[in-house]
């Protein structure tokens, strides 16, 4: 956990005017009120597909949906956010059911554990806050499986909190357009943070994912319609120095190849899993390997490792 991760909300909205600010206190705030007042005249004529957490404040449901969005396209998130709402609605819904049936309806978003997470989450939020999920940095920072980026977010989209998030779409526009250069995860948190209007953090927070999204898009961005392009400082190079946005906090890097991989097996068994149990000697084929047992097995024992698969009193293989 950085420092960043770990302070208060008061201390993540300290100003950049450090030793060595990465631009004046004026300018910070301006380039916010800029990307403040594009993503208010976007409105109703995004070109973002409407996302349904954009309609609520319900803390839950906002974790629930940062959590999916981690590593999953959108379209996929969309229906499988309502079908997990629909099943769990609260903390304590979730926090109440078999870590299996929260895999069974995590189907088709991929890396199981954050369902794992997500329900030890609620768990927590059952037992240490009276079911209801906490608003402060430090408290849902505590929660398993949130980092700095679900906490702030959860701050940001569900309690209006001014603090500021950095994902791959607003560590592009924060690295490309605010500082010129590739940022340490701390000197992003505190620049965003500083960009927040006040009393704009809901807002201000989808400008700036809007913003990384569909303007400032990974490969070529599109400069002349973006609201910081006078200020922008990689546009002021004409772009022709190497991408600050690579390796800039937030921003990931190129997924590791998925075919192949223990992951594609993982998810082969649990998807299985969710249709019933398996018998040992199923498994090597349904990972995908059938004539590597040894691999499957290796596979096996991550599983049970991670809490997402159990064997029965026969030895079968099952859902928690
Ligand atoms: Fe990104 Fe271009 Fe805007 Fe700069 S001007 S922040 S590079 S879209």
């Amino acid at each position: 956990m950085t420092r960043a991760e770990g302070t208060s909300l008061a201390d993540g909205r300290r100003r950049v005017a450090g030793a060595a600010p990465i631009r004046s206190p004026t300018q910070v705030t301006a380039i916010g009120q800029a990307i403040d007042r594009w993503g208010t005249a976007q409105g109703s004529n995004s070109r973002r597909p409407e996302l349904p957490w954009r309609s609520t404040r319900d803390p839950w449901a906002v974790l629930v949906s940062e959590v999916m969005a981690q590593q999953t396209q959108l379209a996929r998130v969309v229906p499988a956010y309502h079908q997990f709402l629909a099943a769990f609605p609260t903390p304590e819904a979730c926090a109440s059911a078999a870590l299996g049936q929260v895999l069974r309806v995590w189907k088709g978003l991929g890396y199981n554990r954050r369902a794992r997470n997500l329900h030890h989450a609620a768990t927590a939020i059952v037992s240490d806050h009276d079911g209801v999920v906490p608003a402060s940095l430090d408290a849902l920072l505590a929660l398993p499986g949130v980092g700095g980026y679900t906490a702030r977010a959860v701050l940001a989209f569900a309690f209006d909190s001014d603090i500021g998030v950095v994902d791959t779409n607003a560590g592009r526009v924060l690295s490309r357009g605010v500082a010129g250069r590739a940022l340490r995860p701390s000197e992003a948190q505190s620049l965003v943070d500083a960009m927040v209007p006040t009393g704009h953090g809901w807002q201000f927070g989808q400008a700036l994912l809007d913003l990384g999204a569909l303007v400032c898009v990974a490969g070529e961005p599109l400069c002349p319609e973006c609201p910081i392009v006078r200020r922008c400082r990689w546009a002021a190079r004409s772009r022709i120095d190497p991408d600050p946005a690579r390796g800039s906090a937030g921003v990931s890097g190129a997924q590791s190849t998925f075919a192949g991989s223990d992951r594609q097996g993982r998810g082969r068994l649990v998807d299985a899993l969710r249709n019933g149990s398996l018998s040992p000697p199923q498994v090597a084929s349904v990972t995908g390997w059938p004539d590597d047992p040894d691999r499957a097995e290796r596979i096996v024992a991550g599983l049970i490792g991670d809490g997402l698969m159990v064997r029965d009193g026969s030895g079968n293989l099952c859902l928690p």
